[in-house]
């Protein structure tokens, strides 16, 4: 299987980590959409949302404990933020692993489609 951000958990593709434990890994977005734009990816390859079942979703909830810390560590928390999760080609999902953008630093846009 040919992913690139199981290649980038495993190490093999060089990112710039912010956080890593047993089930989770984040790293910077290489082109960034806003000043924090970290993305937050099970280390177990999903390719999407489409493939969440209750057998893998406990990672979900996980990520989302993390993305709470990150987003205080990240000095976001306060003035908020966006966690956005694309899903297939009408989402413009690029990269088939699952993964959550964590968006903030600036007054995001309020549209959302
Ligand atoms: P999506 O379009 O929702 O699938 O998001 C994929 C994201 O991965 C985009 O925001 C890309 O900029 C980002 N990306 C692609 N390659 C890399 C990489 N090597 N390191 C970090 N982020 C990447
Ligand atoms: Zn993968």
């Amino acid at each position: 299987m040919d992913c690139l951000f199981c290649e980038i958990v495993k190490g093999n593709i060089p990112s710039k980590k912010v956080y890593e434990d047993e089930s989770v890994f984040a790293f910077w977005d290489i082109a960034p959409m806003a000043p924090v734009h970290v993305l937050i990816v099970p280390k177990m390859h999903i390719s999407s949302v489409n493939e969440v079942t209750s057998e893998n979703s406990a990672v979900i909830s996980h990520i989302y404990e993390v993305a709470a810390q990150l987003a205080k560590e990240l000095g976001v928390a306060e003035d908020g933020y966006r966690i956005v999760t694309n899903c297939g080609k009408n989402a413009g999902q690029t990269v088939f692993h699952l993964h959550f953008h964590l968006l903030g630093g600036t007054a995001l846009k309020v549209e959302m489609c």
